[in-house]
């Protein structure tokens, strides 16, 4: 509803809720609830530095926005527009929640979990590891044709209206079910083909079984790889190792090498997890980047509990924080010469930043993202596949819809309520909800144990983001459709 002038010059004002930053020489508002980005110019600089003392009414702001110049009109036109924004806002004024998405949210990404076998013994894993949540006793080890099949009609029935979407492959170790890739893929394109859509495809792979031929079948059919890998041969090998405790490295880094070549469609990613004595960032990525020429680098510390010796205690991550900021300096750097650097935890932020994301959920998992294990049950991601307490139904009777609401109104940032006055709710929502789980044995709890490092995280996105709007926002528009690896 239009406010009438008489309305608005009734008003009291007060300043809304944002997180006020100043980056390339330009004053910055994030604008919280809208999860809006604003640059302030000498009248707004203004507006909110007499709101910072207290609020104030319509007509004294406009008699106090004379002393920049500003006529009664133009004082008028930058009072609405900061309310409208929500900058400042009336004295009666109470937050509208995050919207809710809608119940029948269609699907975008099936993650086909093809087998939870790994040829790997990854001590962290979160599969096989201490802090596992997958229950497979009883139930196939490899997935089949047939489930296979289902879930790709699963895929393409709950998501009217895309036209397209996406499937990734995932384990165990992928690859020990080529196989059944391969049918997957001839099987999807043509049933989407024949509704008249496209599906994309990637998968993740510890690359231990990559050969010329995979690398040609990915290749052909355009599928993204992300490899996970840790770094040079004396980190990658503490805890990325086969059952009889042998490093992987010297087997992964020539098909890593032969992938990267090989691969013509597709720039090949890699994704690091950061453990107890594996926090070198700086080291890491320039290995993985200029020695093995991996197109981006993306970093995550485990998700564990905090009494594994392999998880990084306080002092570790500020360790990784400090390393971050050197390779988001440079990322930056790059960014106004008009070059993208491959540090992929800068990009993905960017680009939620650009997109105005602000989230209801912390990510995708059970709304638009669900996960198939290989006995056809449907989870709400790739880390709760298999798991009996998680499971949302199967692709053969259907998602669960009374259980995946559950699920998604426990991990609703409404009931986060801690997370209620946090300037990085519009990105964090509380995090993942699988790392709730281990942590806190709630899916819907906030992570509560990085919510500093998540802050300082925001913070330096949204400087970088300021700078660059400031001196280079050309370079921006490459963020549009850019969805976080
Ligand atoms: S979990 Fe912490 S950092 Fe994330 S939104 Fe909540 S309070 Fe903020
Ligand atoms: S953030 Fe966590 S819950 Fe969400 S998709 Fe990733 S692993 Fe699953």
């Amino acid at each position: 509803m239009i406010a009438t002038a008489t309305e608005k010059a009734s008003r009291t004002y007060r300043l809304g809720e944002f997180h006020r930053f100043e980056a390339g020489g330009s004053q910055f508002l994030y604008l919280v609830p809208a999860g809006a980005i604003f640059e302030l110019d000498q009248p707004t600089t203004a507006l909110i530095g007499i709101l910072s003392k207290g609020e104030a009414s319509h007509d004294l702001l406009v008699d106090n926005l004379a002393s920049v110049g500003l006529s009664a009109s133009d004082a008028e036109d930058l009072l609405e527009e900061m309310f409208q924004s929500h900058a400042i806002v009336a004295q009666d004024y109470i937050p509208e929640p995050v919207q809710d998405p809608p119940a029948d949210f269609p699907l975008q990404t099936l993650v086909l979990n093809l087998t939870n076998q790994c040829n790997l013994s990854c001590t962290y894993c979160y599969e096989f590891g201490e802090d596992k949540v997958a229950t497979p006793e009883g139930k196939p080890k490899f997935m089949d044709l047939e489930t296979a099949k289902t879930s790709v009609n699963l895929l393409l029935d709950q998501s009217a209206g895309r036209e397209n979407v996406h499937i990734t492959f995932f384990g165990g170790e992928t690859l020990m079910n080529f196989p059944l890739l391969k049918s997957v893929v001839a099987y999807a394109n043509e049933t989407a083909a024949a509704q008249g859509r496209t599906i994309d495809f990637s998968l993740t792979t510890n690359a231990t079984l990559l050969t010329p031929a995979i690398i040609e079948f990915l290749s052909v059919n355009n599928i993204g790889v992300t490899v996970s890998m840790d770094g040079p041969p004396e980190l990658h090998d503490k805890l990325r190792v086969f059952a009889n405790g042998k490093g992987s490295y010297d087997i992964i880094a020539p098909r890593v090498k032969a992938l990267i070549q090989g691969h013509r469609t597709r720039p090949i990613t890699c994704r690091v997890t950061l453990t107890n004595g594996v926090t070198d960032v700086v080291r890491i990525y320039r290995h993985l980047k200029n020695d093995l020429g991996f197109h981006e680098v993306g970093f995550a510390p485990v998700t564990t509990s905090p009494d594994r010796l392999y998880a990084i205690n306080e002092r570790g991550m500020d360790g990784v924080l400090e390393q971050f900021h050197v390779l988001a300096q440079e990322w930056l750097e790059y960014a106004l010469r008009g070059e993208m650097h491959g540090f992929s935890n800068v990009s993905d932020t960017i680009a939620e930043l650009y997109q105005g994301v602000n989230k209801s959920h912390p990510c995708g998992a059970a709304l638009g993202l669900v996960g198939v294990g290989p006995s056809g049950d449907i989870a709400p991601c790739h880390r709760f596949v298999d798991s009996d307490t998680h499971a949302l139904g199967n692709v053969n009777t259907g998602i669960d819809r009374e259980k995946q609401h559950a699920f998604l109104d426990r991990g609703h940032i409404k009931g986060k309520y801690d997370c209620h006055t946090c300037f990085a709710r519009p990105l964090c929502a509380g995090g993942c909800h699988h790392e709730a789980f281990v942590r806190y044995g709630d899916t819907g709890h906030a992570n509560l144990h990085y919510c500093d490092w998540i802050r300082d995280w925001t913070d330096t996105c949204l400087n970088i983001y300021g700078a660059i709007s400031a001196q280079n926002p050309g370079f921006l528009q490459q963020f549009a459709e850019r969805k976080a690896l």
